[in-house]
């Protein structure tokens, strides 16, 4: 499991291993911003469900050529409640 930091910052591209907010408009569709731990790169998890706890389902897989990220990620201080 790998925890991502809230970035204090709502909608910009978060430093690697934080998320942060969309706009209040597209969450639901775009859930949020997070950026690999990894490799840096940053994408929208609009393809995961993300439940009130922040858990992300299912398990995050870094699309980067040759990262090969992948783990359960949970998104912390996530209060937007469910999204699916
Ligand atoms: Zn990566």
């Amino acid at each position: 499991m790998f925890e991502f930091l809230r970035h204090d910052r709502d909608m910009l591209i978060p430093p690697a291993g934080y998320w942060s907010n969309v706009h209040p408009t597209t969450y639901k569709i775009f859930k949020a911003h997070v950026s690999c731990p990894r490799c840096c790169t940053p994408t929208t998890i609009n393809a995961y469900s993300v439940a009130p706890n922040g858990l992300v389902a299912p398990r995050f897989i870094c699309q980067a050529r040759q990262c090969g990220f992948s783990d359960m990620i949970k998104l912390q201080g996530w209060n937007r409640g469910l999204v699916k």
